[in-house]
């Protein structure tokens, strides 16, 4: 049978598939150093999971309210006037499934067919793929490696048309690890009044900073911008909940009760055990999160240290999140491949180390690592890869 158009003209996650192939030769019995992964490789912290096991027990295993329930609201609203000074009602609050599942059920309700969203590269994944589904048109705007790969209010203000509907802002970002200074999102922050565009701002790694400077949330510069911006947040990073699938969105109300609605009809409510979950995690004690941060500061340094010596491998040191981008257009090329897609799949086959091309995130030159694994497994991929190209210098 045939399928729809708009999963035909989906592009299949290039993480996903280095991660398989990667699986695979493990599978086969190989020492596979995989450095793929989108998600801490930390537990759930106890008392989030003790959260969770108490509300079955207590028999909350019933659906909830679709847009979640309203003490991880509450809890959430706390949070956003703790952390940034915002000031959030319970009607501009959904909880959905994952970070993920509020950016899909934002631009369904958002985008009318043909209407734009600006998508800086290089970018997560999924942001195009889920502009697509909503019938929208992603509009790439390539960033520059010089400026850190951050939009720049000329590359914003050159790229919109008069369907422009939204740009998304995510700091610190996944693949690049880099931040946006609270200047640059005034400047970004002027050029989307000026159009009247959304700012979709996804603020999912704001905990893993690994610099002196806070994250800054566009939201807070200025009373238009809070009007202006809708937030996308969640768990799965800042407390190791990957699959726990829990995110949020938050914003202008209109927006709001259209997604929860959206919602009501197509997930009914995110998993009531994982909302007290991320109930505890936000009520909670901060020290594990703190202990991951700090875990992953270390080997960022260590990380990055190893690969600057690598021939051929360039690499600015990123703020957070938990990836590297190096450019290693010229090791591919010292290795003798073409581009860095051959490169990636010869570095797996000979040396067993998954890493992801940046062709996937729109950034060809680049690949990611992600340093959710142990220092020992990251001194070794470091080995190996050092190897691997200067054996064919
Ligand atoms: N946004 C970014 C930039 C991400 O990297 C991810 C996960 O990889 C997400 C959103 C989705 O997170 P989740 O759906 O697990 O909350």
């Amino acid at each position: 049978m045939d399928l729809a158009q708009r999963v035909q003209s989906l592009t299949p996650s290039s993480t996903l598939a280095i991660t398989a192939k990667a699986k695979a030769l493990k599978a086969e019995g190989h020492d596979v150093i995989a450095l793929g992964a989108g998600e801490p490789d930390f537990n759930t912290p106890e008392h989030i999971i003790e959260a969770a096991k108490r509300s079955m027990d207590e028999g909350l295993t019933k659906y909830t309210p679709s847009g979640g329930i309203p003490d991880l609201k509450n809890a959430i609203i706390n949070k956003m006037k703790k952390d940034q000074n915002l000031n959030y009602t319970q009607e501009q609050v959904i909880v959905t499934i994952g970070a993920k599942h509020a950016l899909f059920t934002l631009f369904q309700v958002l985008l009318n067919k043909g209407e734009e969203v600006i998508v800086p590269a290089p970018y997560w994944v999924s942001y195009p793929e889920q502009v697509k589904l909503a019938e929208g048109r992603p509009v790439v705007v390539q960033t520059k490696e010089e400026q850190q790969f951050k939009l720049t209010p000329e590359l914003l203000e050159q790229s919109i048309t008069d369907k422009t509907k939204a740009v998304i802002i995510n700091s610190p970002s996944n693949p690049t690890g880099m931040m946006y200074s609270k200047e640059e999102l005034e400047a970004i922050g002027e050029v989307c009044l000026k159009h009247d565009i959304l700012i979709v701002s996804d603020e999912i790694y704001e905990k893993l900073i690994y610099t002196d400077e806070e994250h800054v949330s566009i939201a807070q510069l200025s009373p238009e911008l809070y009007e202006q911006t809708i937030i996308i947040n969640g768990v799965s990073k800042s407390h190791s909940m990957t699959g726990w699938r829990i995110g949020y969105a938050l914003g202008n109300k209109d927006i709001i009760k259209a997604m929860t609605s959206m919602a009501s009809h197509s997930t009914s409510n995110p998993t009531s055990l994982a909302q007290y979950g991320a109930l505890a995690a936000y009520t909670g004690s901060n020290e594990d999160v703190e202990k991951m941060r700090v875990a992953f500061k270390e080997r960022l340094a260590k990380l990055h240290s190893w690969l600057i010596e690598i021939p051929g491998v360039h690499c600015e040191k990123p703020k957070g999140a938990f990836y590297l981008f190096p450019n290693v257009k010229e090791a591919a090329s010292i290795c003798g491949f073409d581009g860095v897609d051959d490169w990636v799949k010869a570095l797996l086959d000979e040396e067993k180390v998954a890493l992801v091309p940046g062709s996937g995130f729109g950034s060809p030159d680049n690949v990611r690592l992600s340093y959710a694994t142990s220092l020992e497994q990251l001194e070794e991929a470091a080995k190996r890869i050092k190897r691997f190209i200067e054996k064919r210098q």
